[in-house]
């Protein structure tokens, strides 16, 4: 909000000027440069005296209006603005734009860049490793009889919302330039997206904005990130087309990929908008745009990426422990980047993995390769975020000598990898062009290690231009000139203390001590009394002082002007420097792979196009890593279309959930391009990785443990496919034991009879095991104990059979639950397991209820399953038919009725 007095004192030109730049910023708090000060006036100065615990003044008190005021220093604004951002705000910097020795009356101001959420492009702002993403996300509603995509029907504010029936979503990370724009039909597909990249903040157009809560499924879409509501107009397709093209200066979009795409571009063209709106600067990073192919990579939805832990623990949240905290090696932030993209995005292409994995390969076998390429890699700096700043003319000086140095490495990496075997290495040795003669002209330029700031001279080597070091001459003896006038002036006055000194109020001046004043020549003009000495100036003094600050200036001024102009021809090699950054990034992830591979004994796997997913003696990549008390146990796995169900029974603690993972992180692994630890592998590749594992609220999106689990399943019964791989640990545990069970049950039962989808399910519902007779692409295993006096010894080795025990008595008691306890739950253990499961001529559990009486209560379920033990052996027995009884089976069988006796 605006606070214009209209009555009161009239406006002094500053604050007329103020109100002026805030009128067009008035939803963001206005950063007011006034010398070395950030001020913010009114509501502003409120709010962020608040948020930055910063003093609250007042400004023009004694005019009788008072202004709430609050200042920050230019040079701490890093230290500040992020906890703005953080609270939600946006930050306008409204900058002086004129020379203050150049202003007549007060200095012109304007805004000159407007800071959110996503748009921060500066390091200290942003995690070195990972990206800072901007998306927009255009809505389009089924339109009969309404022209415009976004708006809802007119008349019908308060009536029933029509849902959108497809997206446009774009990102961008403006610190690197990668910019993408994509359009789908479902909703799931966009939460994964936005779940993946995590924008820091999201574009919407404001008419949808503005009523999402009549779009409940969008609402909770998006309603966890920043969102900015921007104009709609510019996400007509007509004129964010134009954006777009006028930025790459490009007839149409067909060169990107992207003339096809109606919502994806209405997504770019208003991100592109925003960005140059809010950025006010050449956005000449930003030199390509990319469709997004999502065929090309395997999505990982949220769900996935928690229970896998690829980049954040599930229990608090933190890197450690995590894939990307054990597998990240990079040497470079850019290769840090790259490698969190890749593993959040596998392939689902196999001659694309296939062409990672040959460069993975070479590397692998040629150490003194790696080694001389890791070596080089160490010492390049983040190129890519370097080349925004030269787009943006923020770069300073040291920017540019960390670019030359990156150069320096250029050359001998290219020579390094042009003669090798994998064309993903070739192709990097291609990307790694030679910008001409940018280094030597930079090195040759610059000092070694020039200051931070650009404004203060002292960037420029002597000899890099003759009229700077005239202006530098100059200056330089101008000190000597002030210790020989000094000299000169003690003999001919005789004053030995006599000094020349220099202060900013009035520049060089002569000191004499109160003991020599009357000493002092006539032509010395008195200009300040202190307590112990009189300060003179005299016209030789004078002139002499224009002549040398003049050149001290100017040699200032000069070199800024240099300065400026070095980076501009830094920015003409902007799209040759963004793909050597690309490609050293490229390089480093797959270095980082090799060198694991080497280090860690990983091996590579066979990728194809089959169906069977096998993995001899894998491990898991991170507990293998950090497990201190007890060798890591390696186990296999072995799906096809014969095989595609593992039911996985066993103890408590035995290693079940940590198996799961590990064939699906190996599987994501190897999609990656990546060698994996196994022995040997066979991954036909996924098209999707659906996790359902453990439990946990979401009670700040309204859901229950139970209602969290479910969607999770739906999710997964819905989109699944021949081609997926599904991870389940523990379904049907947020309910009663029979409703448990019985969806478990169905749940398995569809996916063996329906879906075809490679599926690793752990379980402790033991009945579960009893499906296999009926689904032979289901079959079981359970972990090993060995059972020694009262207690037992995990072996964490997974083998065929089902497990008909869950020693969680055991564990209970290891974890310290006290005895009395224990002993009770072992009685009534026993009471329950003297109960049995009704079986007629299937397992209870199979046995589908009869059509005509669907809804049956669950009590009449429940009776069935507890019948007489003898009855039910009896029945049991009666119903095997020894012909078509396999040996196996018959084993299972008399285990069972043995169980049930005791
Ligand atoms: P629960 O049924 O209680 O959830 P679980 O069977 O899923 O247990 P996990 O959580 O996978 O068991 O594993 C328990 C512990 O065993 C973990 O701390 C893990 O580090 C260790 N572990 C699992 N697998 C192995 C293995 N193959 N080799 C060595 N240690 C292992």
């Amino acid at each position: 909000m605006i606070h214009k007095p209209d009555s009161g004192p009239p406006q002094t030109p500053m604050m007329q000027q103020y109100f002026s730049a805030k009128e067009k910023h008035a939803d963001k708090i206005l950063f007011f440069r006034m010398g070395d000060f950030y001020e913010m006036f009114f509501d502003d100065a409120e709010i962020a005296s608040s948020i930055l615990g910063i003093t609250l003044t007042s400004r023009s008190k004694e005019k009788g209006s008072r202004i709430p005021m609050a200042g920050i220093p230019v040079k701490a604004i890093d230290s500040y603005v992020p906890k703005l951002l953080r609270a939600g705000k946006r930050i306008a910097i409204c900058e002086q734009i004129q020379d203050p020795r150049e202003a007549k009356g007060i200095v012109d101001r304007e805004v000159v860049r407007v800071i959110t959420p996503g748009t921060v492009t500066d390091e200290r702002l942003l995690g070195e490793k990972t990206h800072n993403y901007l998306a927009s996300l255009v809505p389009h509603f089924s339109t009969r009889g309404s022209s415009s995509a976004e708006r809802p029907r007119s008349g019908d504010a308060e009536g029933p919302a029509r849902q959108p029936t497809s997206w446009g979503l774009a990102w961008i990370d403006v610190s690197t330039g990668r910019f993408v724009l994509w359009e789908t039909k479902t909703l799931s597909s966009v939460a994964v997206q936005l779940d993946r990249m995590s924008p820091s903040e999201l574009l919407l157009p404001e008419s949808f904005a503005f009523n999402l809560g009549r779009h409940p499924d969008a609402e909770t879409l998006v309603g966890d990130y920043f969102i900015t509501p921007f104009a709609d107009p510019l996400f007509d397709r007509k004129t964010a087309r134009r954006t777009l093209v006028d930025h790459f200066k490009t007839q149409n979009l067909e060169g990107f990929g992207c003339e096809h795409l109606d919502l994806g571009v209405r997504a770019g063209g208003g991100l592109l908008r925003y960005v140059e709106d809010t950025q006010k600067a050449s956005l000449s990073h930003v030199n390509k745009v990319e469709a997004f192919r999502e065929s090309r990579v395997v999505p990982i939805d949220q769900a996935t990426r928690r229970a896998l832990e690829l980049t954040a623990t599930q229990r608090d949240g933190d890197r450690r422990g995590t894939l990307l905290a054990s597998f990240d090696r990079t040497s470079t932030a850019a290769g840090g980047r790259k490698f969190r993209e890749w593993i959040l995005e596998p392939l689902a292409v196999v001659d694309e993995i296939l062409y990672r994995q040959n460069g993975v390969a070479t590397l692998a076998d040629d150490a003194l390769l790696r080694e001389q390429v890791t070596g080089l890699l160490k010492t390049v700096h983040d190129l890519e975020r370097i080349c925004t700043r030269v787009s943006y003319g923020t770069a300073n000086a040291r920017d540019l000598v960390s670019l030359a140095h990156t150069l320096e490495a250029v050359p001998p990496l290219r020579k390094l990898l042009e003669s090798t075997s994998a064309c993903v290495l070739r192709d990097c040795a291609c990307r790694l062009s030679d910008p001409g003669d940018l280094r030597t002209t930079i090195l040759e330029a610059l000092v070694d290690e020039p200051p931070l700031t650009v404004t203060e001279g002292g960037l420029l080597r002597e000899g890099y231009s003759e009229e700077l070091d005239e202006l530098r001459v100059i200056a330089r003896e101008g000190k000597q000139w002030f210790a020989r006038y000094q000299q000169r002036e003690i003999q001919r006055t005789g004053i030995p203390s006599l000094k020349v000194g220099f202060n900013k109020v009035f520049g060089y001046y002569i000191e004499v001590t109160n003991a020599h004043k009357d000493k002092a020549p006539n032509e010395y003009l008195r200009k300040q009394t202190l307590k112990n000495c009189e300060r003179f100036i005299t016209p030789d003094l004078k002139e002499y002082e224009n002549k040398v600050l003049h050149a001290r200036d100017r040699a200032v001024d000069l070199e800024h002007e240099l300065f400026a102009e070095l980076r501009e021809r830094s920015s003409e090699h902007m799209i040759e420097l963004q793909e050597i950054a690309d490609a050293l990034a490229d390089l480093d992830v797959l270095t980082t792979f090799a060198t694991l591979a080497v280090d860690r004994g990983y091996t590579r796997p066979t990728v194809n196009d089959g169906t069977r997913l096998w993995i001899e003696d894998g491990r898991h990549p991170v507990v293998e890593q950090i497990a201190t008390t007890e060798p890591f146990i390696p186990n296999s796995v072995d799906l096809d279309t014969d095989r595609e169900i593992m039911i996985i029974t066993g103890p408590n603690m035995a290693g079940k959930s940590t198996y799961i993972r590990q064939v699906a992180l190996l599987t994501l692994l190897a999609q990656t391009g990546s060698f994996i630890p196994a022995k040997e592998a066979e991954i036909g590749i996924i098209d999707r990785l659906f996790t359902r594992v453990g439990a946990s609220d979401d009670l700040t999106r309204g859901q229950s443990t139970f209602m969290v689990e479910m969607s999770e399943t739906a999710n997964i019964l819905n989109n699944a496919t021949s081609r997926s791989l599904v991870i389940l640990d523990e379904v049907g545990r947020g309910t009663s034991t029979f409703d448990g069970v019985s969806l478990a049950w169905a749940i398995t039962e569809h996916i063996a009879g329906r879906l075809h989808t490679r599926t690793l399910f752990a379980t402790h519902y033991h009945e579960l095991t009893s499906i296999t007779l009926d689904h032979p692409t289901a079959r079981n295993f359970n972990f090993l104990v060995k059972e020694w006096n009262d207690d037992i010894v995990f072996l964490r080795k997974v083998v065929e059979g089902g497990a008909d025990r869950s020693y969680g008595i055991h564990v209970a008691r290891l974890a310290g639950i006290p005895r009395a306890v224990i002993d009770r739950a072992r009685e009534i253990l026993g009471n329950l397991e003297s109960q049995s499961l009704d079986l007629n001529d299937k397992p209870a559990l199979a046995r589908k209820l009869r059509r005509t009486e669907p809804d049956r209560e669950p009590a009449a379920m429940q009776l069935d399953f507890f019948q007489n033990t003898h009855d039910e052996v009896i029945k049991m027995i009666k119903s095997v038919n020894l012909d078509s009884t396999t040996p196996l089976e018959a084993l299972q069988l008399l285990a069972e009725l043995r169980r049930k006796l005791s």
